[in-house]
Parts: C-alpha cells; structure tokens; sequence
C-alpha cells in the first residue's frame, strides 16, 4: 500500500479497513454482508446506537447533545444551516477564513440576512481571523475550525454567547477540546472518519428543537434527531466503517492521537522552515497540525516532485486545484513513521536537484 497523504478521501487506520473488508464478505455471523444490512433491522440499529455513545464520550458530551447521520456532505450543510435557523429577518454571523466558510456563506442569501463577523480573505486566508465583530443579535455563528485547503486552524474558539456551528471536517477527533462550547458541530465523514457517503452532526438537543420554517424531515435536524437518523435509507456501510473508527479513536484514546499529531505536525514544520527550497503557506501562528500546505521555490519542478512522491509510494500530495503547490494531510490514520518517510523523500528530492 501507498502512503496516502490525500485530504480526503483519506487513509483509514489499516486495522479499520481490515475490520470493514472482513463485513463486506460476512457481518458478524449473519450470513450477510454489511453491503446488504437492512436499514432498520436490530443490527443497524445496534450500530447507531454504538456509534452515537462513542462519538459522545470521546468528545466529553453529554445526552443533552444529539448525533445524527446526513448523506449529502458539507454542501449539503451548508444549505440546511440557514434552512432550519435563520428566518426570513434575521441575520447570522459566519468567519470567512477560506473555501469552504466562504462556500458556507454563500447559501444565506436565501434565507436571511448575511454578516461576515471577521475574513482573511485579502490575504489569500493565510491565517485565521482573530478580530471579530459578532453582533449579539445574530442567530448563529458559523466557522471552520480546520481550512483544509489553505492549511489553517483555530486554536482559539471566540467568546460569545451567540451560538456556534462548527465545521469540524477536516478535524473531528483529532484534538480535545470543549466541545461544549459549540452548539452544533458537524464533520464530513472523509477526512478523519470514514468513507465519503456519510456526514456526522453532533447538535444541541435545545439548539435544533425549533425550526424557522416548515422543511420535509430528510432537511430538519429536530425529525432527523428523533427518527434515530432512519428518514429513508441510511448509508450503512460508511456509518459502520466510521464506527469502527471511533472504536479505534476511542481505544486509542484523543489525548494520544493528540499527542502524535502535534508531533506529525511539529516534525513536518520544522523540516519545511530548515529547507531552501520548500516554504510553508499558512502563517505561524494558524499553522493546521491536519493539512501542512507548502510550495517550493523553484515552481517548474512541481511535477518532477509529485512523480518522485509516487515512485517513492507516497501519494495524494498535490495542493488543490484552487491553490496549486502541495499538501500533507496528517489525519489520524497518518503515523509518525509515515511523517518521517515523507520528510526524508522530501529531503532526498532536494539533495538530488541541488547536485
Ligand atoms: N468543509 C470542509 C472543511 C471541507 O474540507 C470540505 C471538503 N470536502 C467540505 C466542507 C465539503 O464537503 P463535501 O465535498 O462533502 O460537500
């Protein structure tokens, strides 16, 4: 197998991909496969269930906060955000700190009125923006706390009392944190989760009760919470591989993958700030431990390092489309030795153009 650096859909601990091709051919003795498990047999349910108690405990939540599992991922998100919140007159505060918070944005048109509390817009969201103006009336808050594609991260979370929705997705379980600060979060399953199919929400019982306008189910968090996720046909097979991820999260516990994927990201800047040729994007003080974006000072040699990269079984380093230059995703499934493999190809690349 490669080392598969991509941002998503990324890599998968090897011992969940195990777990997941052995229920493919046979779930648990019930001569079927998980490809084939009914919706709504006890099963599945047993595995929602499951899956709803270690999402909690591993982010040190209550039953006041409810998880639900939507198909549509982040756009989809974004979309039923301002739907379900935001009336016709009101306004909601979101932090423009890149891609997919100006994506996010983008839908509240539609509903009601937007206001950018902070952006880091004109400096091509090099950092997050730390001054905010958040208007006591606003209905919600809405940030990205990991901007995969610009490599930046927020370590401080603002002090309001409006409340927050989260855009975890390119981070969920991968650092404690209160996570009771926020009244909705919600990750995309393909980035430290599981498959792509599969969307995790993780909301306030009180927050989500009271939808601004009539919506059918499959769109209202409050009838999602209390039909168990189970409106029409549950992705089965990426809630399950997520379960078996949070099992490996949960076993492993979030204080270690913490502690590892600070180190993966400390080991990776320090080799890029000592290097001549390559240079971080994100300034310091955002720096993402999840997605470490880079260029390299000498732009027609791109392609040359991405060829090395595979011959040398790394892959997925490419930067986005939008951006260019490169990106190592260190989500949970990436181990330190894996850091260090990437960091001596990116070494040896360098030695060899400057014989
Ligand atoms: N939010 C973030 C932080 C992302 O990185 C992405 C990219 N996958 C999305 C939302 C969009 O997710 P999707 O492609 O599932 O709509």
């Amino acid at each position: 197998m490669k080392i598969n650096f991509n941002s998503g859909p990324a890599a998968l601990p090897r011992e969940v991909l195990e777990a997941a091709a052995e229920a493919v051919l046979e779930y648990e003795h019930t001569g079927i496969s998980i490809l084939s498990l009914a919706h709504r047999s006890p099963e599945f349910e047993a595995i929602l269930d499951e899956a709803r108690h270690l999402t909690l405990d591993i982010l040190g939540l209550d039953n006041s906060y409810e998880v639900i599992w939507f198909q549509g991922g982040g756009r989809l998100q974004f979309e039923m955000i301002p739907m379900n919140f935001l009336a016709a007159q009101e306004t909601a505060a979101y932090i423009d700190s890149g891609h997919w918070a100006a994506d996010a944005m983008s839908n509240v048109a539609r509903y009601g009125n937007l206001h950018i509390a902070g952006s880091s817009a004109v400096i091509r969201y090099r950092s997050v923006p730390r001054i905010l103006d958040i208007p006591a009336t606003a209905k919600y808050l809405h940030l990205t706390s990991n901007n995969t594609i610009y490599g930046t991260q927020c370590f401080d979370f603002p002090n309001t009392e409006v409340p927050i929705i989260a855009d975890f997705s390119s981070e969920l379980f991968s650092r404690r944190l209160d996570y009771s600060k926020f009244s909705m979060i919600y990750a995309v399953a393909q980035k430290n989760l599981g498959p792509a199919g599969a969307t995790l929400v993780v909301a306030k019982k009180d927050f989500i009760k009271h939808t601004v306008r009539p919506l059918a189910d499959i769109l209202n968090y409050s009838v999602m919470a209390d039909k168990n996720s189970l409106v029409n046909t549950a992705p089965v097979f990426p809630i399950y591989v997520s379960l078996l991820n949070l099992r490996y999260i949960a076993s492993k516990g979030l204080a270690q993958i913490e502690l590892e994927n600070e180190e993966k990201a400390r080991m990776l800047y320090e080799f890029i700030d000592h290097s001549n040729l390559y240079q971080g994007i994100a300034d310091k003080d955002s720096r993402s431990k999840m997605n470490v974006c880079f260029t390299i000072a000498r732009p027609g040699l791109e392609q040359d390092l991405l060829a090395f990269a595979e011959s040398m079984n790394i892959t997925g380093i490419a930067g986005h489309r939008s951006t260019g230059g490169f990106r190592a995703s260190l989500y949970n499934a990436i181990t330190i030795d894996d850091v260090q493999a990437l960091i001596k190809m990116l070494a040896t690349f360098e030695a060899d153009i400057n014989k």
